[in-house]
């Protein structure tokens, strides 16, 4: 079976290869397509393409951004085939990273608040010039001893609903899915597992997204194990959403995880691409 992997992370976010030596991976890898989607970024897709276009190998421009998921917390919705050149996805990520840019020094006032002398300086230093996240928080209390381990960092501070926590920025889904369409991005909600829903919850959650423009699933993942991938198949073909699938690859940062085939048993059919396409065909002409 030729295989394909639609869901994968460069330098332009938190993986840990260039977009170039992604795509020369995943040749590498025998596969038949990939899609880079970095969180919140279409920074590494001039790039990418060009390096498709050099070997041959078919590259789809996409993006993985987040949105406020009802009740509360994030989901995550990936944007295939979305233009890198349209404005209002341009602008709609630029206030993305400026947010995320400033959730940063709120957490720190909120530490120095509670007592805990650490610096904005302190956190960059352990993010080592990458994206600053609660993960290189966690590490600075840990290195001053304020926290035993990056677990009791999380629990007492930097968790939802604990003292330091400030939340982040996100789409209103109807926000989020419009802005991916406007910009050619077929919409698919990424990794339905991890959202840990009763099964019930999820298919109304779909039905409502699905109103909103949502118009695929991921229903191939890495975390997604045989009998949930089946059930998100039938929950696809019932609902009429189209079907993708991907790694979550990010390289060396999550080594466990490799490109096309995730954990080992990972597979996700290059005959999905024809689908996919044809949907979003619909889609552009507005049917
Ligand atoms: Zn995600
Ligand atoms: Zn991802």
């Amino acid at each position: 079976m030729t295989l394909i992997d639609l869901h994968t992370h460069t330098t332009a976010s938190d993986g840990s290869l260039s977009p170039a030596a992604l795509v020369a991976a995943a040749q590498e890898a025998g596969l038949a397509a990939v899609a880079v989607t970095d969180h919140d970024s279409i920074a590494g897709l001039a790039e990418a393409l060009a390096a498709g276009q050099e070997r041959g190998l078919e590259v789809v421009p996409g993006v993985e951004i987040s949105l406020q998921r009802p009740g509360g917390g994030s989901m995550h919705l990936l944007g295939l085939w979305v233009d890198p050149e349209d404005p209002g996805l341009n602008q709609g990520l630029a206030w993305l990273q400026r947010a995320r840019a400033q959730r940063n020094p709120r957490i720190v006032d909120r530490l120095n608040g509670l007592g805990v002398p650490l610096t904005l300086a302190e956190v960059q230093a352990a993010a080592a010039g990458g994206q600053v996240g609660r993960p290189h928080f966690a590490q600075v209390l840990v290195d001053k001893g304020v926290a035993a381990n990056r677990q009791e960092a999380f629990g007492r501070f930097l968790k939802r609903g604990a003292p330091a926590y400030v939340d982040k920025a996100r789409f209103a889904p109807a926000q989020g899915l419009a802005l991916l369409r406007a910009a050619g991005g077929l919409p698919v909600l990424a990794h339905p597992g991890l959202l840990d829903l009763h099964p019930a919850v999820l298919e109304e959650l779909l039905r409502e997204l699905k109103g909103l423009g949502l118009e695929g699933l991921e229903a191939y993942y890495s975390e997604h194990d045989p009998a949930l991938e089946r059930r998100l198949l039938g929950l696809a073909a019932r609902l009429e959403l189209a079907v993708s699938g991907g790694s979550d690859f990010h390289g060396g940062l999550k080594p466990d995880i490799r490109l096309g085939t995730g954990l080992g048993t990972l597979r996700v059919p290059a005959a999905l691409l024809a689908g996919l396409k044809a949907r979003r065909r619909r889609m552009l002409a507005g049917a």
